[in-house]
This record gives C-alpha cells, sequence and structure tokens, in this order.
C-alpha cells in the first residue's frame, strides 16, 4: 500500500499529528484543468476496473470514510472518485446529527449497519469519528446519549471511544474490510475564502449555512480534535490519510491514488473456475449453438 507519492500524507501509527505542520496547499499533480482532468478520468477508470475485481472475487470490501471541516471538499471528492465505477458496487452514507433511535444505541450502531457488503466499496461522508470530533467539541452532546457512570467528557472517556473505533476496525480489518480514512485538509483562510463565494453565487446559496460560520469559532478546538482523534486511531492495517485540500482538484487526484493502492494491494483475481464447472461452461455453450 506504501507509495512515495501519498505515504507522505499517511499518519504514521503511534506518532502524535500536529495538523498545522501538515500542508494544505502542495504543488499541483498536473499542469493545467484539462490535464487535472485527463488524469482524475484515468485515475476512476482504474478504479472501476479494480471494483470490478472486488465484486468478482468476493472476499474484500473496501471503506472509505471522509471527514473535513465544512467546505472542504467532502461531497466533490466523492462524486469525482467515484464518478464512473458502477454504482451497483458502491454504496455512499451520509451521518448527520443523530436520530433518537439512533442516540438510543450505542455510537457504532448506525453505522454498522452501512457497512458495505462484501465485494462492495463503502463511503461514509462522515462517520462514527464525529463522536470524537463534533461530540468532543462540544461535549453537551453527550447529554442525550444518557451514558450511564461518571466521568463522562473525562480524557478516560475520550480515550476508551477511540479505543472501541480501534477495536472495531481492527475486527473489520480480520473480516475482510478494508478501512481507509481521509481527513480533507483546508486552511482557515480557504474555508472562509469559499464561504464568502456561497454567499456571493446565487446557485451556491444553497449551501451556505449561519451554523456553519458560527462553527468556524471553534476551528482550534476542532484542529486539536482531530490531532488526537487521527493520531490514536490510525493504524497500519486503518490509515489516516491527511489530504491537502486548499486545492480541490489535486485533493481528488491524491484521494484516488490512495484508493487504487489500497485496491491493488489486495492482490485481486477474477475467481479461477474449477474442472467441473469449466466442463459446465462447455456442455452450455454446445447447448447454445
Ligand atoms: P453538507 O453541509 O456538505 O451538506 P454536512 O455533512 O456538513 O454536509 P450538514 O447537515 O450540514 O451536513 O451537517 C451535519 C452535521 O451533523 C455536522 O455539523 C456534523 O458535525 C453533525 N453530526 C454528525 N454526526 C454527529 C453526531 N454523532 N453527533 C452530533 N453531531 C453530528
Ligand atoms: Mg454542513
Amino acid at each position: 500500500m506504501l507509495n512515495r507519492g501519498t505515504d507522505k500524507y499517511r499518519v504514521k501509527p503511534g506518532r502524535k499529528l500536529r495538523l498545522a505542520r501538515c500542508p494544505t496547499d502542495v504543488p499541483k499533480l498536473y499542469r493545467n484543468e484539462q490535464d487535472a482532468e485527463a488524469q482524475q478520468a484515468r485515475q476512476v477508470a482504474r478504479t472501476s476496473e479494480l471494483q470490478d475485481v472486488l465484486y468478482a472475487s468476493d472476499h474484500y470490501s473496501l471503506l472509505l470514510i471522509f471527514q473535513a471541516m465544512d467546505a472542504a471538499g467532502k461531497d466533490g471528492a466523492i462524486k469525482h472518485v467515484l464518478t464512473g465505477v458502477n454504482p451497483l458496487g458502491c454504496q455512499v452514507s451520509s451521518f448527520k446529527q443523530p436520530s433518537s433511535e439512533e442516540l438510543d444505541h450505542d455510537f457504532l450502531w448506525r453505522t454498522t449497519v452501512r457497512l458495505p457488503e462484501r465485494g462492495r466499496i463503502g463511503i461514509f461522508n462522515r462517520s462514527y469519528y464525529e463522536e470524537v470530533l463534533v461530540v468532543r467539541v462540544h461535549p453537551q452532546f453527550l447529554a442525550a446519549q444518557r451514558l450511564p457512570g461518571e466521568g463522562v467528557d473525562s480524557r478516560d472517556f475520550w480515550e476508551g471511544r477511540m479505543r472501541s473505533i480501534r477495536d472495531h476496525e481492527t475486527h473489520l480489518h480480520r473480516n475482510g474490510t478494508r478501512v481507509v480514512k481521509f481527513f480533507l485538509h483546508v486552511s482557515n483562510e480557504e474555508q472562509r475564502k469559499r464561504f464568502i463565494d456561497r454567499i456571493d453565487h446565487p446557485d451556491k446559496n444553497w449551501k451556505f449555512s449561519l451554523g456553519d460560520v458560527e462553527e468556524r469559532g471553534y476551528w482550534n478546538e476542532y484542529m486539536r480534535a482531530y490531532e488526537q482523534a487521527l493520531s490514536a486511531t490510525s493504524t497500519k492495517e486503518s490509515p489516516w490519510y491527511v489530504i491537502p485540500a486548499d486545492d480541490k482538484k489535486n485533493a481528488r487526484l491524491l484521494v484516488s491514488q490512495v484508493v487504487n493502492q489500497t485496491l491493488e494491494s489486495l492482490d485481486l483475481k477474477y475467481p479461477k473456475l474449477d474442472r467441473a464447472r469449466l466442463a459446465e461452461l462447455k456442455a452450455a455453450r454446445q447447448l447454445l449453438e
């Protein structure tokens, strides 16, 4: 899975991540718009081929998790990275504020039922990581979860949650689900520009929310929560990638590269038929002739 191009964005297990040291803007992988499109199309074509074998071989599934601050480009990245991939082989799920039914379960319940089936690619647009991000920044959300015991919102409490996540992902890995996680890393200034852009362009107004601007006030708290969560949950099996996201096209190319490398590392093969099955095919062909 290691690759010189994207490996520098992988969060190394056991090391304390400092987001201030991770770039949000890097030299572009493309020469111009046209080149970016051509490269993206090639990457997606490769994803599509790999997805076909993933489906046919029916042993593994791939779970791609996207987390980011608002306006970082999650939706666009998901759209572009999967455009052209057989929709029957992909399942995208978005997770917003939990419903009362969801709150009545443990925090891994609502995402668990959305995990990809064997042979498929599942995409989580936000995920159980919200439980150690937005909920950590706003611990008052915990009240609605009616958790037993004391020490809710203590350091141990959050560490316990991150351990639950690690254990969950280890379990998934053992059972054939490969989990890869992307943090689309935009700068505070780039987010500000994108919000203004949403206000200035009528066709983008629908994306604007005053709540998002208020949430910007908690930027540093979010960065701290991301640092803690990513440091504690980036493992060899289920790595986090901090993708520089001030340039959307570049970010999408990087995400596609990681997706393709991950699928390639599975060394997928179309299933080989046994003798009996080959004889069956031969007989069927004769019948059709
Ligand atoms: P977009 O704005 O691009 O449409 P979004 O993912 O930001 O997509 P919104 O409806 O704007 O969707 O926001 C969903 C909100 O729900 C986010 O602020 C997120 O932090 C919040 N959320 C998600 N999961 C949880 C959770 N488990 N507990 C509390 N809040 C959550
Ligand atoms: Mg939003």
